[in-house]
């Protein structure tokens, strides 16, 4: 049987990050991933590698987001040059736009509430239409857009090359990556754990759990609850067209080969097709941000499922010894932390665990990027 001293579950953004880096570190480290037919919110998102606006009312959430996101410059760097390949990605500060009084309004109360409670430096700033029309580039603003609010931290990257170049990396650097390799059973032995697939067992000192929703089911058979669910978005790609929007926006930007995306919604549905109610309501916010979107062909429509715990935050949890759990939502922004040596740092655990939920309500928060 083969030792590893590191096994993750989960092949997805998040398992893949953390991989990556602790391949770096020198650790011997396998990934078994699922099935080819499983969900998977790692070839579903949006790209943005996003600060602005998140963590209210969880102040560790919002530094981590920000320790990610200044992060992902020097990630991106490790890991085109582990891999040879690009991951398109950009930081020149990120949008989102106010459609009336109102909605500018409660975005600045918003930002404002948060920065009193975090006591962070402030990254963000209200930009009134004019200013926005100047960042934004050649494309013109719908007469509805009273502005926008504005954070320097924001970008985007291509998630599918982040998807594909960190599998490459992982495999240059000498980490093992099995596809079609869903895991069976965990049994804990005195110092490791046996882990099984269909074809084969394999030994691990640690094991890592970043299964996406399928972490649910492999927590309770080991008796622990992970209070995770499902959160599906979907999201329309157009035909590409010359460049124009200089900047990404939360629900709307252009990508490096030119295509407009929009999105993403936010339904209880576990359903995995897409709809033509929810393409028609992105579709019809984004002609009203930007109308000259009217005529331009939606040649992509999709539906994925975000994994999301009760107040949207991730839990990151150690229910017994040599075994991690990682479940988060915006796993693409928090790819960079993910890369770090956050294992070994036991405040990152108590500040995720999920005492947070105990005798409180599961009411959720907004989920943005
Ligand atoms: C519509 C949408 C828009 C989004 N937009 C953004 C965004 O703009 N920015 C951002 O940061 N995030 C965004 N996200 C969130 C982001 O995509 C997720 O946080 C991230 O992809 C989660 O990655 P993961 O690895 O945890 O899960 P997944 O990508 O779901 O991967 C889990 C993997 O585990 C495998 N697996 C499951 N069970 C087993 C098992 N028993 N054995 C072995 N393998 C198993 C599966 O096969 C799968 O490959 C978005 C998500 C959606 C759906």
């Amino acid at each position: 049987m083969k030792n590893y001293d590191l096994c993750i579950i989960g092949g997805g953004i998040v398992g893949l990050a953390i991989a990556f880096g602790e391949v770096q570190r020198g650790k011997s480290v396998v990934v078994l991933d699922g099935e080819r037919s499983d969900r998977k919110a790692s070839f579903a998102n949006f790209g943005l590698v996003w600060a602005q606006g998140k963590g209210r009312g969880m102040p560790a959430y919002q530094a981590l987001t920000q320790r990610s996101t200044d992060a992902w410059l020097d990630f991106t760097g490790l890991v085109e040059d582990a891999s040879g390949m690009t991951l398109q990605y950009e930081r020149n500060g990120g949008l989102v736009f106010c459609l009336s009084e109102e909605e500018f309004d409660a975005r600045q109360r918003h930002l404002t509430a948060l920065q009193l409670t975090s006591g962070f430096a402030t990254d963000w700033e209200m930009l009134g239409r004019n200013e926005t029309q100047m960042r934004l580039g050649d494309i013109s603003l719908g007469r509805e857009v009273v502005g926008a609010s504005y954070c320097y931290r924001d970008g985007a990257v291509n998630p599918l090359h982040l998807v594909r170049s960190l599998s490459v990396a992982i495999e240059k650097l000498g980490g093992k990556l099995k596809r079609e390799a869903f895991v069976q059973t965990l049994q804990q032995q005195t110092g490791s754990w046996i882990i099984k697939t269909a074809t084969e067992s394999i030994q691990a000192e640690t094991v890592v759990v970043a299964a996406g929703l399928g972490s649910k089911k492999i927590a309770a058979d080991l008796g622990v609850d992970l209070p995770i669910a499902a959160d599906k978005g979907q999201i329309l790609v157009s035909e590409r067209r010359p460049q124009a929007m200089q900047l990404p926006a939360s629900g709307l930007r252009q990508t490096q080969t030119g295509s407009f995306m929009i999105g993403a919604t936010h339904e209880g549905d576990l359903d995995r097709r897409s709809t033509i109610s929810s393409g028609a309501k992105l579709a019809r916010r984004a002609v009203r941000t930007l109308p000259e979107l009217e005529h331009v062909p939606i040649v992509r429509q999709w539906a994925g499922h975000r994994i999301v715990t009760p107040d949207t935050y991730p839990v990151y949890m150690q229910p017994l010894e040599g075994l991690i759990f990682a479940a988060c939502h915006s796993g693409i922004t928090l790819a960079a932390f993910h890369s770090s040596n956050w294992l070994e740092d036991p405040k990152v655990f108590e500040s995720f665990s999920v005492e947070r939920f105990v005798g409180k309500d599961k009411e959720k928060t907004a989920v943005t990027a």
